[in-house]
C-alpha cells in the first residue's frame, strides 16, 4: 500500500552525506580565492552546497612568516564517496596554483575535509575527522557558526570543542568577498 504523505525523496537524496569542507588562503587575495573554492564545491558533481560560514582571518601556525591566511567552512551534501571527495578537492586545490614547497607554508587555495557524516576514516593519505582540526580555531570558530550540534566523532560536539581552542585568534571579517 503506498504511502502518500511521506515525501519522495530520489535514489541520490538517500545516499547523500553531509561533509564539512575546511577551506585556506593566504596568497593572490584570498578572501577572492575562497569564493572561488566556494564556487568550485557547488559545481562538484553530485554534491549540493548547503551552508557557508563568514570568512575569519587567523595568523599561520608552524611557519609563521608568511601572510595571515583567511579560512571558511563550507557544509555540502553529496553522493561522492570520501576518496572521490577528497580527489575533487586536492584538484580543486591545484587548479588554483597551490604551493606545496613548505609544510604549512603558504598556500592559494587548500581545501580539507573537516568531516564526512560521523565517519571515522584512518587511510594512507585520508583521515577524517581532519586529524587536527579539534585544536584549530580557524576551523573549530566557522564550523561553529554553521554546525554547533554537530557531533564530531569521538570528540563531543563542535559547541564543546571551541572551549579547547583559541577563539580570540581568529577575526571574523565582515565581508564575504573582496
Ligand atoms: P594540511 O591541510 O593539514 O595543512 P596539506 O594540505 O599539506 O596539510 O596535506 C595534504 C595531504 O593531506 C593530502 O595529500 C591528503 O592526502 C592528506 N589528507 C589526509 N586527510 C585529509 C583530509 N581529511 N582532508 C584533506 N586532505 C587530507
Ligand atoms: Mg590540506
Amino acid at each position: 500500500m503506498p504511502l502518500p504523505h511521506l515525501p519522495r525523496r530520489t535514489h541520490e537524496e538517500l545516499l547523500m552525506e553531509t561533509a564539512y569542507i575546511a577551506l585556506g588562503s593566504n596568497l593572490e587575495n584570498p578572501r577572492h580565492q575562497l569564493a572561488l573554492g566556494v564556487a568550485a564545491l557547488a559545481r562538484l558533481p553530485h554534491t549540493r552546497l548547503t551552508a557557508q560560514s563568514s570568512l575569519y582571518r587567523s595568523a599561520p601556525v608552524g611557519y609563521v612568516s608568511q601572510p595571515d591566511f583567511v579560512n571558511a567552512i563550507a557544509a555540502i551534501t553529496t553522493d561522492l564517496a570520501p576518496r572521490a571527495l577528497l580527489d575533487e578537492l586536492l584538484a580543486i586545490g591545484r587548479e588554483h596554483g597551490r604551493v606545496r614547497e613548505v609544510p604549512n607554508g603558504p598556500r592559494t587555495l587548500d581545501l580539507d575535509i573537516a568531516l564526512y557524516g560521523e565517519r571515522v576514516i584512518n587511510e594512507p593519505g585520508l583521515t577524517v575527522p581532519h586529524p587536527r582540526m579539534a585544536q584549530r580555531a580557524f576551523v573549530i570558530v566557522p564550523l561553529a557558526e554553521i554546525a554547533p550540534d554537530v557531533p564530531v566523532p569521538g570528540q563531543g560536539r563542535v559547541r564543546d570543542l571551541l572551549r579547547g581552542v583559541d577563539a580570540a585568534s581568529v577575526t571574523r571579517l565582515k565581508a564575504l568577498a573582496a
